[in-house]
């Protein structure tokens, strides 16, 4: 049987607050999942536990600890909705019924709305601890997925969480959890490559293994010399993950003799100026590759990702790449946005010092999504934050097969019909929202249904033009509305033709 100190162990300082809700938490959970079992026979409170210990891993408050033990509750345990409340509060019920209904949406791998899902997620959520239990949840479930029966919708979970829930974890900077995702979900998605790319990297490994010991003892010895030992906190390497070197390798003709950074050196740092000192330390030591040397910490990557790279020729015919970095920059790369949102006096905000400015490169969504977070000053205040929706300028419509089409706000059935194809737009012959039919004008909402029926003989009035929004669907009701003035033009051209010559 698991325990609770599994779980606060993994913390940076738990209160004895902390620990008292996560233990209640815990046996709460363990009660609604009573005598449930996953597909792998084990009992289903295991999925909670880990669940729990993923989110201590990833550094969050112990609020979002709570709310992952017991995430299932609502939706496959025995709890109801206002029993967690009374338990836990508003707030934890907020975020259990977030990851309730995150669960719902289901991605069908359609190529053309990837990205429209990932803002949907993020739109769902409202909330980025939600999203991050979510991903929590999904970490488990992938890395338990072989225990699934049903094969196909074990590739669809993978293939998810490669195209969703990946990509999501590398916008907020969780980097080691992306990592941890695409290779759960890698072989199930392509089995072959998988194979392929693992017998590659093992034949590769063994070489690297011996020559990056050398490099190592020789960065050691030079930072002994040059008296510099206390500057540096640990030197380790970072073997690349299997799922990253296959889409390099996709990129290089899957030949491996052209990726040089299957294995690299790290030096975790004090300070950046001591980032800079190691690096002159290893150019003195080594020449460098031109064209290699990356300074993401004066320019940080999009998701916030700080850190010296280089690339030496070590003398013997052998090429490394080497990455220096402060601990806090480590801590980030690792962890992201995860390490940076703590509860503190009813206030969900961003407390972690270090160096604000980070946020300013993050994307403008992730920008926006934490401070939209740390702005407001009363609880009631921060729910009500919450509620409004995050992508304010879009709509998320479904077709009745689940696709999803994003939209700016304001648009119509008619804007609908002619994103999904000019064919269906120019044939319109009724609508349906929600299986009730709607007038041509009627405008659309966030998680609408919506049909399209469509007739040959169908073509658009010059009132659409009034009704239409979108740039695209003014465009092709335009052009076809000249189209037939044309026609009819013509029509009545030969007809008074004809009768005069008749
Ligand atoms: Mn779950």
């Amino acid at each position: 049987m698991p325990s609770v100190k599994e779980i606060t162990i993994l913390m940076k300082v738990p209160t004895e607050e902390d620990t008292a809700i996560i233990t209640k938490a815990y046996y709460f959970a363990e009660q609604a999942h009573e005598g449930q079992k996953r597909l792998t026979g084990e009992p289903f409170f295991y999925h909670l536990f880990e669940t729990g210990k993923n989110l201590a891993v990833f550094g969050v408050d112990a609020r979002t600890i709570v709310a992952g033990l017991i995430h299932d509750t609502l939706e496959d345990g025995k709890a109801s909705a206002e029993e967690i409340e009374k338990q836990f509060g508003a707030e934890v019920l907020f975020l259990v019924e977030g990851v309730t209904k995150l669960g719902k949406l289901k991605y069908h791998g359609i190529e053309r709305h990837v990205e429209s899902l990932r803002k949907l997620f993020i739109a769902t959520a409202h909330d980025v601890r939600v999203i991050i239990i979510k991903l929590a949840d999904r970490l488990h479930n992938i890395q338990t997925l072989s225990g699934h029966t049903n094969h196909e919708k074990q590739k669809r979970i993978a293939l998810e969480t490669l195209e969703i829930y990946a990509p999501i974890a590398h916008r907020l900077g969780m980097g080691k959890l992306r990592g941890e995702l695409e290779d759960g979900a890698f072989p199930f998605v392509y089995p072959k490559e998988y194979e392929e790319v693992k017998t590659l990297l093992k034949q590769r490994s063994k070489v690297d293994e011996k020559y990056l010991n050398k490099v190592h003892r020789s960065i050691q010895k030079e930072i002994s010399k040059q008296n510099i030992r206390d500057k540096v906190i640990r030197t380790d390497r970072r073997i690349k993950r299997i799922y990253s070197l296959y889409k390099k390798l996709l990129r290089y003709d899957m030949d491996i003799e052209k990726i040089h950074d299957i294995v690299a050196l790290r030096v975790i740092v004090a300070t950046i100026e001591d980032c800079y000192r190691i690096l002159g330390v290893i150019h003195g030591m080594w020449r460098p590759l031109p064209g290699k040397i990356k300074d993401y910490i004066a320019v940080p990557k999009q998701n916030g990702y700080q850190s010296l790279h280089t690339t030496v020729f070590t003398g013997d015919g052998g090429m490394v790449e080497i990455q220096i970095r402060t601990e806090e920059m480590h801590n980030d790369a690792e962890y992201g946005v995860a390490a940076h949102v703590l509860y503190k006096d009813g206030l969900f905000t961003r407390i972690k010092g270090g160096n604000r400015n980070v946020f300013k490169k993050k994307p403008r969504w992730v920008t926006q999504l934490l401070e939209w977070q740390s702005k407001t000053s009363r609880p009631d205040e921060f729910i009500e934050t919450l509620r409004v929706d995050f992508f304010q300028d879009r709509v998320f419509v479904f077709t009745p097969k689940g696709d999803v089409v994003d939209l700016p706000d304001g648009s119509g059935v008619i804007d609908f019909a002619y994103a999904i194809h000019s064919d269906i737009g120019n044939h319109i012959s009724g609508v349906k929202v929600n299986d009730k039919f709607v007038s041509l004008d009627t405008k659309l909402r966030t998680d609408d249904i919506i049909e399209i029926e469509t007739k040959k003989t169908s073509r658009p009035t010059a009132k659409w033009l009034e009704y239409a929004k979108t740039t695209l669907a003014k465009r092709h009701i335009r052009s076809l509305l000249s189209e037939t003035d044309a026609q009819q033009e013509k029509k009545l051209f030969s007809r008074r033709f004809k009768r005069k010559n008749s």
